[in-house]
């Protein structure tokens, strides 16, 4: 049985050999586009379960190209993107892109994160899951409630505002951008030091070496990550 389809959009030949090779021999269906236009085409035709996009596509920006999807498509879309280029990562997180990965990546790390925006669809669609577990950590979203291996934890309103974001998008990249104006509200998006604050404060609270998280993930340049 097939694990889903995916659309790959990417104009370089070898990135999209390499992705069919992965794809394929984890039981994905694989279609393929070239440009912008075909991508848009294709994810159209074949209702793809999640769609891989490079950023830097000959006919149009993949930034673009994300905001347009999201106006339609509900797939997850994972953009593929080159090293350094920070400020286009965290335009198509804007954008509503669920995740990137940064060229060149390995095999695990592509269906890692295919799997786990997968499972976000699913979670989400099924809305059972009101407690999210990372490690030693439980969130209880409906209790407002944080243990750490079975011992609760005090945290300040804000401290939990931060965590429980993070926790309804379990896995995913939030920028400082997303989590300032959810948080703070959008006249708030000028001070990333006040996410910076609080995580801080978080990683005291709940990760066993601060200086080393496990749990609250910084993706250096973009944002946070609750890993699941
Ligand atoms: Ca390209």
């Amino acid at each position: 049985m097939s694990a889903g389809t995916v659309l790959v959009v990417e104009d370089d030949p070898q990135v999209r050999l390499f992705l069919r090779t992965a794809l394929c021999a984890a039981e994905f269906r694989v279609v393929e586009a070239v440009t912008a236009a075909e991508g848009a085409t294709l994810a159209r035709s074949h209702n793809p379960a999640l769609i891989l996009l490079d950023l830097g596509l000959p006919d149009a920006d993949g930034i673009e190209v994300t905001r347009s999807l999201r106006t339609w498509c509900t797939a997850p879309v994972i953009v593929l993107s080159a090293r350094g280029r920070e400020e286009d990562k965290i335009q198509a997180l804007d954008a509503g892109a669920d995740d990137y990965l940064t060229k060149p990546f390995g095999t695990g790390e592509l269906l890692a994160r295919i799997r786990s925006a997968l499972r976000r669809v699913v979670l989400s669609a099924t809305s059972a899951s009101m407690t999210v577990e990372a490690g030693e950590l439980c969130i209880d979203l409906e209790k407002r409630v944080v243990t750490r291996s079975g011992v609760e934890v005090h945290l300040k309103p804000t401290e939990y505002n931060v965590l429980a974001l993070l926790a309804r998008n379990a896995g995913k990249v939030l920028t400082h951008g997303q989590i300032l104006k959810e948080v703070w509200g959008p006249g708030a998006v000028t001070h990333p030091h006040y996410v910076r604050v609080q995580m801080a404060e978080l990683r005291k609270k709940l990760e066993a070496d601060p200086a080393q998280p496990v749990v609250l993930i910084t993706e250096p340049g973009v944002g946070y990550r609750l890993r699941v």
